[in-house]
């Protein structure tokens, strides 16, 4: 029988997730909790629609010319898309086979021997780490941070073209000196090739309201620019290239 995959949904000429034109398949379920999170439609992991890997990869093959001219592919993201490593296993060897490109867009927590076989097809992974100060990432995100560092550990091992996200709150994610942690940290990793500073928005917030979750930012503003350049600038010394 084939693996099914649950989707929240997709969009088929997305820009920011990664290179050129992509295919974006935005996965249901998430174990981490972000206060800033924009998507919390996607954590309960009974929710989404199911899909076969054909019926997905029907999908996708509409849009392999405009992925190929533009340099892009697919990127898979959500939610936490490596929860369900077994369906991105098999869509990331379909995907190979036609000469498509796939990225891994992933918070990093969630790590067994099927997430290890779907790095080695994945051509590039976005980590997204929401914090280097252990207990500012506690309070972000409801998890632990150590298993993201040996995520990080584990793509620098295998060589994987790798883009850092961080998102920028003010008032939670605005703690410089863990940002200058992170950016000396991050010096350590030559696989990383890419940088970007995600300033939080309220776009979200909607949802939250929608589904009867807590949401704890109503107050927070979106960040000014001297403190986006500010942060910016400091990730810039750790001399990996950053997005704008
Ligand atoms: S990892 Fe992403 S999808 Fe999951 S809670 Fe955090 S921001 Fe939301």
């Amino acid at each position: 029988m084939a693996t099914i995959g649950r989707i929240h949904s997709v969009e088929s000429c997305g820009t920011v997730d990664g290179p050129g034109v992509r295919f974006v398949v935005f996965m249901q379920g998430c174990p981490l909790r972000c206060q800033f999170c924009h998507n919390p439609d996607t954590w309960d992991t009974t929710k989404g629609t199911e899909y076969t890997p054909d019926q997905l990869m029907n999908e996708i093959i509409r849009y392999k010319s405009y992925m190929s001219f533009s340099g892009g592919g697919v990127t898979f993201t959500g939610g936490e898309p490596l929860l369900q490593a077994d369906f991105i296993l098999e869509m990331s060897k379909r995907c190979k086979a036609e000469g498509i490109s796939v990225a891994i867009d992933t918070s990093g927590y969630v790590f067994s021997e099927t997430v290890e076989k779907v790095l080695e097809y994945a051509n590039l992974v976005l980590l997204d780490i929401k914090n280097f100060d252990p207990v500012v990432y506690n309070n972000v995100t409801g998890v632990e941070l150590a298993p993201t560092l040996k995520f990080l550990d584990y793509t620098r091992e295998k060589e994987i073209n790798t883009w850092i996200r961080y998102v920028l709150v003010p008032g939670l994610t605005d703690n410089l000196e863990g940002v200058k942690g992170l950016a000396a940290h991050l010096e350590n990793y030559p696989n990383i090739t890419r940088i970007e500073v995600l300033p939080f928005h309220k776009m979200g917030e909607y949802k939250w309201q929608a589904l009867g979750y807590e949401y704890k930012l109503f107050d927070t503003k979106e960040p000014d620019k001297k403190l986006l350049e500010e942060v910016k600038g400091i990730f810039r010394t750790s001399g990996i290239p950053l997005a704008n």
